[in-house]
């Protein structure tokens, strides 16, 4: 007997649980109803499974130093053009103090990468006194790129309990397209560090580029396939957008325009949502970059965590790692974006004063206990 396999819709395929690389290249193309029957069940799946909480992450951009070079990011070791900055430790303890009054509930220290011994006692000390001053209240994620397992263990000693690290691409090749061939960006060494965050104990979070020069429809899904592989906690993506002062450009006429590397990003953010129902998903600025209601729109789809800069006003310009990052000129008390943000996410309920830890990983950690 003859069976004839015929490709399912997307109709069909939302409704599944796994999903073939085949179906997800097929979500990735979804476009008109399709799109929307897919970004709706996103949505619903999400109100289903992690409820209608928004979490804040105040975001504080500590320092525009960086030791790697990535050919994409505009703070690259190489780029002159810009004014390098470190937050002082007040400004840092400020920063989180105004993070604790508005019950942002958790903070994201983020900065270009530095693995030098000052900086990692630096980034130890500023921990402890967040947590010391506020009573333990904030949660703290640290961005702050690839470090030695000492130096992951050090700060989840110190008390941060997340940490995100970007893996770009999870195709190597392209990897190596998007980062200088000096020995220094290697994709392995990017998810031995991954793997090291995850076995240190953080909630492990990771995220790719959208919309890439010479990145196809297929890298897309293996990304998402990817991120249920490593079976990660949390996850920020969204669109490339280029930067002025940096080698990694598209030529005019080439390549995805700003919308459809938004869309994308979207369909991204719905579909790992299907694929995986209860991480958590940030709806990331660079989508605000490109549609002031980006953040917003991420959210109806399937994100979860909103990440309002909370960075003194006065050193924003010099943290863009893309062109046109919305926020740039503004202190946090008077960030209009944000304030707009709370008012249009009114069908949504913001989870002032909580850490809004992954669901994932607490149910990860409750099983392996059970099974203890
Ligand atoms: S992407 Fe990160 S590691 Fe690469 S240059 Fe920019 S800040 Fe540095």
């Amino acid at each position: 007997m003859h069976y004839l396999c015929r490709m399912l819709t997307v109709a069909e395929i939302i409704e599944q649980k796994l999903f073939s690389r085949e179906n997800l290249i097929t979500l990735l193309h979804a476009d008109g109803v399709d799109g929307l029957l897919m970004l709706k069940k996103a949505g619903e799946l999400k109100l289903q499974t992690i409820g209608n909480t928004v979490h804040f992450r105040g975001l504080i951009e500590l320092s525009n130093f960086c030791e790697k070079d990535c050919l994409y990011c505009g703070i690259r070791r190489s780029n002159n053009k810009i004014e390098r900055y470190n937050l002082t430790d007040e400004e840092v303890l400020e920063a989180a103090q105004f993070a604790s009054q508005e019950k942002y509930g958790s903070i994201v220290i983020q900065s270009g990468e530095v693995t030098n011994e000052a900086f990692v006692t630096r980034i130890e000390r500023l921990i402890t006194q967040i947590k010391s001053s506020n009573d333990n209240k904030l949660g703290i994620t640290l961005s702050l790129g690839e470090q030695t397992e000492a130096v992951y263990k050090r700060w989840f000693a110190a008390g941060a309990h997340r940490y995100l690290l970007r893996i770009e691409s999870s195709n190597p090749e392209l990897y190596r397209k998007l980062h200088p061939e000096d020995g220094h960006h290697l994709f392995e060494q990017r998810l031995d560090a991954l793997k090291l965050i995850r076995k240190t104990g953080y909630q492990t979070g990771s995220g790719v580029m959208i919309g890439t020069p010479m990145q196809t429809t297929e890298d897309l899904a293996n990304d998402l396939l990817f991120f249920k592989d490593f079976d990660i906690d949390m996850v920020g993506m969204g669109p490339f957008i280029e930067h002025d002062d940096t080698p990694f450009r598209i030529p005019a006429n080439e390549g995805l325009s700003l919308s459809d590397r938004f869309n994308l990003s979207l369909k991204m953010v719905a579909i790992l949502r299907l694929m995986m129902p209860d991480i958590n998903i940030a709806a990331t600025t660079a989508l605000q970059a490109i549609d002031p209601l980006g953040r917003e729109k991420a959210v109806k789809a399937g994100a979860n965590i909103i990440m309002p800069n909370i960075t003194p006003g006065r050193y924003r310009n010099h943290y863009r790692l893309y062109n046109n990052k919305p926020c740039t000129d503004e202190e946090p008390e008077q960030c209009q974006c944000c304030l707009d943000a709370r008012l249009s996410l009114a069908d949504c309920r913001i989870g002032y004063g909580e850490w809004g830890d992954s669901l994932h990983f607490i149910q990860k950690k409750e099983s392996s206990f059970e099974q203890m």
